[in-house]
């Protein structure tokens, strides 16, 4: 099987301030371990459209975004989220190539699709940027396989280290959704409590500081593999961050690359079992260059 990468090269342009992680050559870091797969479909990602962005987004919001933009105004949205010029066109292709992944892979004879982008979108809410991200690309993403191709069981996992609180804000309580994270606690944003979900349709399970390899398998394979099991997706949309990666700098998790080929190993034989296979991934955090090069090979290597 090959899989099809969406990404741009105006990814790049989003420039927050010298020394912030969120930095261009994580995108170019991410795509050195494509290149490095056999096998690849390379595809230009597209902008999503007002329509796919307003799944999760108010038009007020959306609007102060374009204005912002239009106005080419350098400004810190919050503590660590910045926009400049170049930052909403980014991220709007970010949100774009997870839409056009899902695509692929409902209407495409191959079922694998991979945006490789950057800004990271899974802590932005419906009125909120927040933690890095703009649009919330995954949940649109969703959403949008609910509403154009009316899918009943979208199943969103995410394996960032961080809790997807975005995400989980805009899929909570929507139908035809299951939204499954694994993060690490304590850590930012500090949401994202096992017992407390926002809705049933959201599971969330952390691990404690220096948690690796086993803690995380056993956690994936004793709760959340058989909660998609039984859940029976149409299509499953994974938030692939890699920063529980040991080498990353924001976060204390200890996963190493070959982690990274288990947890897509798994989710694939889950899609064959359920869906045909289909499986869209978006990249979202992994800090540490090499790391996130590596990580990226080696989940990607797990989904061709
Ligand atoms: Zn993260």
């Amino acid at each position: 099987m090959s899989l099809t990468v969406f990404s741009h090269a105006d990814c790049l342009a989003h420039q927050p301030p010298d020394g912030h992680p969120e930095r261009p050559e994580r995108l170019e870091a991410a795509l050195r371990g494509i290149d490095q797969i056999d096998r690849i479909d390379q595809h230009e990602a597209g902008e999503a459209s007002r329509e796919q962005l307003a799944l999760a987004h108010g038009p007020n919001y959306l609007d102060n975004l374009d204005s912002l933009d239009q106005a080419g105004t350098r400004i810190a949205l919050d503590a660590d989220t910045h926009l400049g010029p170049g930052s909403v066109r980014a991220a709007k292709l970010a949100a774009g190539a997870i839409c056009q992944a899902v695509e692929h892979c409902l209407l495409g004879d191959k079922q694998r699709g991979f945006a490789v982008i950057r800004p990271p979108g899974h802590h932005a809410e419906p009125a909120q940027a927040m933690g890095f991200c703009l649009y919330s690309t995954v949940a649109i993403a969703a959403l949008h396989a609910v509403k154009a191709h009316s899918l009943k069981r979208v199943a969103v996992v995410d394996f960032d280290v961080h809790h997807g609180n975005g995400t989980e804000a805009v899929l909570a309580g929507a139908p035809g959704t299951l939204f499954i994270s694994s993060h690490q606690s304590p850590l930012y944003p500090g949401t994202g409590r096992p017992e407390d979900p926002q809705a049933d349709n959201v599971i969330n399970a952390s691990l404690p500081p220096e948690s690796g390899s086993n803690e995380f398998r056993e956690l994936w394979l004793e709760h959340l593999l058989p909660a998609i099991d039984a859940y029976r997706p149409e299509l499953i949309i994974v938030s692939a961050g890699f920063d529980a990666h040991y080498l990353d700098p924001l976060a204390q998790l200890r996963l190493k690359d070959e982690d990274y080929y288990w947890i897509g190993e798994q989710l694939v034989k889950l899609a064959n079992q359920h869906c045909q296979g289909r499986l869209a991934a978006s990249l979202e955090g992994g800090y540490d260059l090499k790391g996130l090069e590596n990580s990226v090979l080696a989940f990607g290597e797990a989904l061709v």
